[in-house]
């Protein structure tokens, strides 16, 4: 039996499983090894770690973890139960693996990140990770000063994004994909200085993963340096609903200012919890959890060994 098994080893994960580890709990970490930014080149942002490579901070994590009997196993989570209580504990989960093994833990902890919506447009993937991302605040300052360009799931939220993207450039353009802008929007936009496209996209040029230009429906093109998407994303583990937390605003899992749910013993943290998305911000909530599985876990304890002592 394990006190916690944490499913999902980003951010989030390793830090709770770091301080559950420190904390002589027994964790176990089960991961299917697709980091959402499996991408890439480098985690920005993240003090005291600025610019480290995605896969040497989760190396790292897991080394640090291990120091600690972290226990870790490669693998899809692909069922949880709740199971009946056993051995007077409060909570007890049942966590079955793809390879068909099971395993019993007293916690769980969901740390299983997001999926990215690609815009549909044939040459983005490549560039996916180097001149194509999804966020200013982590990669706009490698393109500072760069013709930039915004995409969203509408012509209103490319808008907002390239709005945002003024502070990182003066030369910001609109790709409404076809999608029709409100004029007054239209106005306002041309007035901070952002570049409205209408035509829809066909399709992007580069050399390598670096973006030389945007080719449009009509034949006409544009220069681009670096583009910036907003389409919406999805949640590659849908296990908590099954075990009853309640999904709430964006299609979230609803979430304590502690990282728990409305599920007993279950808790989830990190980029699934819809919260601003940042691997620093992960860490942070993978740590709020491991003190709340803990002081949980102390507590049921001590209840335990008080019932026993007034038998
Ligand atoms: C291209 C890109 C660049 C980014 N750049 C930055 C940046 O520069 N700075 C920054 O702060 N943030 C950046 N981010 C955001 C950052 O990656 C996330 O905020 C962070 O990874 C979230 O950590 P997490 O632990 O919640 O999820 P993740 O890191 O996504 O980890 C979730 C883990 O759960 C596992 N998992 C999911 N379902 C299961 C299951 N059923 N069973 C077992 N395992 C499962 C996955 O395999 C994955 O390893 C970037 C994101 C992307 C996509």
């Amino acid at each position: 039996m394990w006190d916690v098994i944490v499913v999902g080893a980003g951010p989030a994960g390793l830090s709770a499983a770091l301080l559950l580890g420190r904390a002589r709990r027994r964790v176990l970490v089960i991961d299917s090894g697709e980091p959402r930014n499996k991408v890439a080149r480098s985690v920005n942002g993240f003090l005291g770690a600025d610019g480290v490579s995605p896969h040497e901070l989760r190396a790292r994590g897991r080394e640090q973890c291990r120091a600690f009997g972290v226990g870790f196993v490669d693998g899809r989570v692909i069922d949880v139960r709740s199971h009946p209580v056993e051995a007077g504990w409060p909570t007890c989960f049942e966590v079955q693996t793809a390879d068909g093994q099971t395993r019993e833990c007293r916690k769980l902890l969901f740390a299983t990140g997001v999926r990215d919506t690609l815009p549909d447009i044939p040459g983005l993937v490549e560039c996916y990770g180097i001149t194509v991302h999804h966020c200013p605040y982590c990669d706009g300052w490698e393109h500072r000063d760069r013709v930039l360009a915004a995409v969203g799931k509408s012509a209103a939220a490319a808008m907002k994004l390239a709005t945002t993207l003024l502070g990182w450039s003066g030369m910001v353009l609109v790709l409404s994909n076809g999608d029709a802008l409100d004029e007054s929007e239209r106005t306002r936009a041309e007035a901070t200085g952002l570049r409205i496209l209408d035509e829809p996209i066909q399709s992007i040029v580069h050399e390598q993963g670096h973006l030389r230009e945007v080719v449009f429906d009509d034949g006409t093109t544009t220069n681009v340096d670096a583009l910036f998407f907003s389409t919406g994303q999805t949640r590659p583990c849908e296990l908590p609903e099954r075990l009853g937390c309640h999904i709430g605003k964006n299609d979230r899992v609803g979430t304590t200012d502690k990282q728990g749910t409305c599920v007993t013993g279950v808790f989830l943290a990190g980029d699934a919890d819809g919260d601003t998305q940042f691997a620093i911000v992960a860490a942070a909530e993978g740590a709020t959890a491991a003190v709340a599985l803990n002081d949980e876990i102390l507590k049921e304890n001590a209840d335990q060994l008080a019932k026993a002592s007034s038998l």
